[in-house]
């Protein structure tokens, strides 16, 4: 364009523009016949003033068009800039959902280069689904005016790969208010979300099963607690526990185990409902929550027995073939408690369940058991038993009593040292109601070091005495004190402190002792032997003693169990067990000792069959040791 046509065509454009303002009002008004100039000298004069005037504002303008232009472009060039560099898709939608502007992220993220997404929908771009998605969301923005904040997923077009996008959509506005397009901002979170997820995989779920952990179920049994209350409709908690697990783990390795574990929690899986929550509580130890059992607690018995029963006819299926050990069984035992009122929470359910499980186990296993309030009231009691027994050494509430055990001619000639628990509160408490659990937290090693030292010492003081210095006493020993490596030491040393006859010691151990380690025990019993002291086979005939194991231990005597020495007058059964056992401890060349004599009847039978030595309420029950000392003075023993 020529000067003088760029400037015509600038007068036009400019006539509502300031610049122009003063050559258009000169133009206007000699247009009107209002300029005082005759047009031919006027206009000439006009023209020699007016133009050089026009072009100096002319090119004045012109500078000033270019650089706002210039400054706009620059400006434009350096938005681009900046929302190319950024990393997350920005992008402006018409109102029609087209791409109006996208930054280069957008290309990429979608795969394609930026001029063949301009001007398209999301309906040419991805999948109808994840279109329909993007639109709901774009259509709330266009719509109502408002910003969303949603988690989008896009498909890239180089892959499949779904990832996942935090995108904040907002309405852009025309001049008159409306909306005219949306610009969007997304971000890329699918790492976030991947590390999020593994996080909370991690803390709610097991890794080795994919079930749901501890804390993931006390979280859903909280919801489901909370639920009943409300509903009081009845839900259910049952603790599945494999059987023998242990052996598994050691016969086949840990590997074997943990895949048992998996395919147990995989069998499982198949008996349980989508909505019920089925955990791995850790070790051996499953959970399985139901809810909404109904409102008829028959009814939700019912239907927890059912389940339970078919958890149990699973498990077997867990057992694969390529295990080495195809032929062990693999069976679980399982305690369920049911809950509905107000007072369910969550530490009673799991509790209640464990109890109930307890119970499945003590009754040997493969089976079920539901929760009831007086096996509550056994367990509490023995717990509360169980930390009082942690004082009862420090406070000096144990003591021993003895029985005698007398020969055939009914002269008294040891004892078996029994021992009491006298308990503040409680009174005298028997030894099967503490022993067991002193054997399961192992405060049996001091109680029966205890008990050996103060049995040695009762027979270093009766040494000094005539008619006390030839008695033996017979001293308990559990298989759990047996098998500390320092047991013949510890032995050894209650011994030398008291300065007791080992001769006169005598150490009772039960059939299962035997049976656990034969080689150790072996071992420890000719060690002492070697000391001077004796062994007795306590309850014989309750365990399932090898005869030809027998014959190798260096014993001293048998001793009948007392249940079979109260039948032998009115079973045949016992009778004949007795009979077998006085023959056999004969020729095995031990000493028969009978306990649990009560009557004459019983001790004269027995005499007749040949047993040696008595021990029983007949010739006198336990006394504590200054009873006995005057029972002993008295000759209090019957003939
Ligand atoms: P045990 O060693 O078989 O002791 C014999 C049990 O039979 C004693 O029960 C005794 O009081 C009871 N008894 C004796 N004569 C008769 C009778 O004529 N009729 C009846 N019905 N019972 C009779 P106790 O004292 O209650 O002891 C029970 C068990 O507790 C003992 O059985 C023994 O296994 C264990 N025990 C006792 N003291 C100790 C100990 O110091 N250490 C260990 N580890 N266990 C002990
Ligand atoms: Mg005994
Ligand atoms: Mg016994």
């Amino acid at each position: 364009m020529s000067n003088t046509g760029w400037l015509v065509s600038m007068c036009r454009t400019a006539s509502a523009g300031a610049v122009a303002g003063l050559p258009m009002a000169v133009f206007a008004a000699a247009g009107n016949g209002e300029l005082p100039l005759s047009p031919g000298w006027g206009g000439l004069a006009l023209t020699v003033v007016l133009v050089p005037v026009l072009i100096v504002a002319g090119l004045a303008y012109r500078r000033r068009l270019t650089k706002e232009a210039e400054r706009l472009r620059a400006g434009r060039e350096e938005l681009a800039t900046i929302l190319d560099s950024v990393d997350a898709c920005i992008y402006v939608k018409s109102a029609d959902l087209r791409y109006q502007y996208i930054n280069h992220k957008t290309a990429q993220s979608i795969g394609l280069p930026v001029d063949s997404i301009l001007g398209k929908t999301d309906f040419d771009l991805f999948d109808t689904n994840m279109a329909a998605d993007l639109r709901f969301n774009d259509q709330r923005v266009l719509q109502q005016g408002e910003k969303v904040v949603a988690e989008e997923g896009h498909v890239l077009a180089t892959g499949d790969t779904i990832r996942t996008y935090l995108s904040i959509k907002l309405p852009l506005h025309a001049a008159d208010g409306s909306i005219r397009a949306l610009c969007g901002i997304s971000t890329d979170v699918t790492e976030y979300r991947d590390i999020q997820e593994s996080k909370y995989r991690l803390t709610y779920y097991d890794p080795l099963t994919g079930l749901p952990n501890r804390r993931l179920l006390l979280d859903r049994l909280g919801m489901v607690v909370k639920g009943t209350r409300r509903s009081e409709r009845y839900a259910a908690l049952l603790f599945i526990d494999l059987d023998d697990f242990k052996v598994v783990n050691e016969t086949q390795g840990l590997y074997s185990g943990d895949r048992l574990l998996s395919r147990v929690a995989r069998c499982l899986e198949e008996v349980v409902r989508e909505s019920d929550t089925l955990a791995r509580l850790g070790a051996d130890e499953f959970v399985l929550l139901i809810h909404d059992l109904g409102l008829d607690v028959e009814q939700a018995a019912h239907a927890a027995e059912r389940v339970a029963e078919k958890l149990l006819s699973q498990i077997v299926n867990a057992r694969a073939e390529e295990d080495r050990l195809p032929t062990l069984p693999i069976t679980a035992s399982i305690g369920i408690t049911l809950f509905a009122d107000g007072d369910a929470n969550v530490e009673t359910a799991m509790r209640q369940a464990d109890i109930a499980l307890q119970q499945a186990k003590a009754a040997g296993g493969n089976t079920l058991r539901f929760f009831n309030a007086e096996m509550q009231a056994d367990v509490m009691e023995r717990v509360s038993l169980e930390a009082d027994l942690h004082q009862a050494l420090a406070r000096d509430e144990l003591c021993l009593h003895y029985q005698v055990q007398v020969d055939s001619r009914a002269s008294v000639i040891g004892v078996e040292a029994l021992i009491r628990w006298n308990h503040p509160k409680r009174g005298l408490v028997p030894p099967m109601l503490f022993i067991p659990l002193a054997e399961k937290n192992r405060l049996i090693l001091p109680i029966g070091y205890w008990v050996l030292e103060t049995a040695c010492r009762q027979l270093a003081e009766w040494a000094k005495e005539r008619d006390t210095e030839s008695l033996y006493i017979a001293v308990n020993v559990s298989s759990v004190q047996f098998h500390q490596t320092d047991f013949v030491a510890r032995v050894q040393h209650a011994l030398e402190v008291t300065g007791a006859d080992p001769a006169r010691l005598v150490l009772e151990v039960t059939e299962s002792l035997l049976m656990e380690d034969p080689q150790w025990v072996r071992e420890i019993m000719l060690r002492l032997s070697k000391l001077g002291i004796r062994f007795a086979l306590d309850d014989f005939g309750t365990g399932f003693s090898s005869l030809n194991y027998l014959k190798r231990l260096p014993l001293h005597g048998l001793k009948i169990d007392k249940s079979f020495v109260n039948g032998v007058l009115e079973d045949p059964v016992d009778a004949a067990i007795v009979n077998t056992t006085i023959t056999l401890a004969e020729s095995l060349g031990l000493e028969v000792t009978a306990e649990g004599v009560e009557s004459e009847a019983q001790h004269r039978w027995l005499l007749e069959h040949g047993c040696q030595v008595f021990q029983g309420y007949y010739f006198g029950r336990p006394q504590a040791r200054d009873n006995l000392k005057l029972m002993l003075a008295e000759s209090f023993i019957p003939t």
